[in-house]
This record gives C-alpha cells, structure tokens and sequence, in this order.
C-alpha cells in the first residue's frame, strides 16, 4: 500500500515537464548517479527493524520503476567514457551503485535490476568481506533498535559527549556524526561501550540482524559472472581524511589489488567512504590505477568535463517514487521559489 505521499511522489514524477527547470547546460544530456545502502524484504523483519539506510524491496522496486521511466540506465565505465568524450552527453543516463557490500545486494537487490533489464556497480571493502564482521554503524543500529534500557552515551575527540536515546532518531545520527569523525581504534571501543550499556552485542548478523551480514567472495564473483561491475570502497572503509598518506594509499592499493585477484578482471573505480576526501585525494585515487571515484557529497548531476574521480551522486531513499520526484526537477523549482522539497 502506498501512502498518500508516496502517491504524489509518483504522480509528479509521471506528469512534471522535467526541461521546466533545467538549466541550459543540462538540456542536451548528463549522468545522474543513484547511490543505495541497502534493501531489505520482509522476511528480514522478523529480526527487527531496518537500520534508517536501507530501503524495503517495495520502495526499491517502485523506486527503480520511475527511473527506468525517466533515464537510459548505463554502466558505470561507460558513463565515465561518456564524460570523458569532451562533448556534452548526448542523452539523459543513470548509473545505479550500491555502497557497504552487504549481502541484502546480492540476495534481494540484483535481481530486481536484471528483472528491468540494467545493470549497477557495488562498491565492496575487502576486509569485511574477507571478516565478514558487521560495519560498526550496523552494530549501533542493532544495539539501539535492541536496547534494554533507554539511553547510552559516547565521546567524541573533543571530549565532546552525546547521549543516544531509545527510539530517538536524531540522538542516533548525531552520534553516528562523531563516531564518523574517529580513527577506527576509539570508534570501536565507543560503539562496545554502547552495545555493553544497551545489552545487545552483534555476534552473528545472520542470525540477529541480517540487515548488517556482509557479502561472501563468492556472492562478489556471482554478481560480477552476471555483468555487475565491482568496485573498491577500500579495505577497512576508513575515513580518509584521517589517515596519513601512507594508509590511504595502502587502501586503495590493496583494496583494488585483492578485488582484482579474487575477480580476475580489472577493478576501474573506487568510492570514497562517508563520501569523504581531502583536496589531494582524487590525485592519489588516480595514482592508483583508478579511471573514477564517486562521493556522497555535493549531490547532483554530472556534466559534460565532470572530474571523473569527483563524480556526484543521489542518494535512493526508502520513500517509494521519491527518486522519481528528486530527479523530476520539481523540488529544485520549490528551492528557487524559496519553498521547501
Ligand atoms: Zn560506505
């Protein structure tokens, strides 16, 4: 069933001229760039709620239908070849991209995409795969959807401290903005602090909380044998603007080198993790062997002379017909006349 909202996601999505309010530059063609976190089916309900990132395979679905309806969905190579060609595109494309290597990807994910006929590029770190150990965003998630008392704290670098409270959203991301902003060592003794505090420590995903269980090598070889491109979100899914330049060279490079080895095939582009990177980043990305980068940041279209390795995205959301909507061009006309989307 869909909500009043999402009907009228849809509805404008169908029936809003999108030239209305694209500037001239985007009138001949571009490259919008669909980012997804996750998506889940129902059967994964019954061990709790999704954490806030990922989509239900209805809302996926719906979500895939209107961008179907709208955009020449293409690889994300050939659109990177497309930018490059120093022209402007010639039509309006997508690129789907799936971030984090999670095996709702390969389970429910890809098959709704090879059912409408595209393809996508999953960005996968190696570590976890290799691990299979949960993200430590997925394991607050799970220890705060499975609190046994009503709040947890932690601290950030700046001795700063933020109180998480049961069933409260905004609580949550802001400690996932701190936690964000840690080297990996302090951030995980942060979020066993919280799991500790809540009682509720992420043993086995498969289990307890399906909606952190990591792709398998041999998930990652099943996807790439049936088109999908695969490429590298680094090898620990650091934040790179806290590394010294030595580590983050070591995550591209051993990232690519591994996927490389297991797939047997080239591994041509790369994903910053939390979209984050710092001014000599897109350089070193190149040194590595890299032909592109996506981000998080800066959501929007890619242009004509776009730099390949600051390609921007738009973030799926779980709201059915919502990408539709965002892609319409019609909440840029309600910014433009000071309204909100
Ligand atoms: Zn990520």
């Amino acid at each position: 069933m869909h909500t009043l909202r999402s009907n009228c996601f849809r509805l404008i999505s169908r029936a809003w001229p999108e030239r209305v309010t694209e500037r001239r530059e985007e009138r001949d063609g571009f490259v919008d760039i669909i980012m997804i976190h996750g998506v889940h089916d129902s059967s994964m309900l019954h061990h709790g709620l999704p954490p806030t990132s990922s989509a239900s395979l209805e809302s996926f679905r719906a979500n895939l239908e209107s961008l179907a309806r709208v955009r020449e969905v293409i690889r994300l190579s050939e659109a990177v070849a497309i930018l490059e060609q120093g022209n402007r595109p010639k039509r309006r494309y997508a690129v789907l991209t799936f971030d984090d290597s999670l095996a709702c990807t390969s389970r429910v994910a890809i098959s709704e995409v090879l059912r409408v006929g595209i393809s996508a590029t999953v960005f996968v770190s190696t570590e976890i795969l290799d691990t299979g150990e949960p993200y430590w965003w997925l394991r607050l998630d799970h220890a705060w959807r499975h609190a046994k008392v009503e709040h947890a704290r932690i601290s950030g670098p700046q001795g700063e401290t933020v109180v998480i409270q049961r069933g409260d959203h905004a609580s949550l991301g802001r400690a996932k903005k701190i936690l964000r902003a840690m080297r990996a060592d302090h951030r995980d003794c942060e979020v066993r602090s919280v799991e500790q505090t809540y009682g509720a420590h992420l043993s086995d995903p498969a289990t307890e909380y399906p909606y952190a269980e990591a792709l398998t090598w041999a998930e990652v070889r099943g996807l790439a044998a049936v088109g999908i491109e695969i490429g590298s979100h680094t090898v620990t899914h650091p934040n790179l603007e806290l590394l010294a330049r030595d580590e983050v060279l070591r995550e591209l490079g051993e990232s690519k080198a591994r996927i490389e080895r297991e797939l047997c095939m080239p591994c041509p582009s790369f994903c910053y993790p939390y979209g984050k990177y710092s001014p000599e980043m897109p350089d070193l990305v190149r040194e590595a062997g890299y032909k592109c980068a996506t981000s998080t940041i800066s959501p929007g279209r890619n242009l004509a002379g776009q730099n390949p390795f600051l390609l921007r995205r738009y973030s799926i959301t779980s709201e059915p017909y919502k990408l539709g909507y965002e892609l319409s061009g019609f909440p840029r006309m309600l910014r433009s006349c000071g309204g909100r989307s």
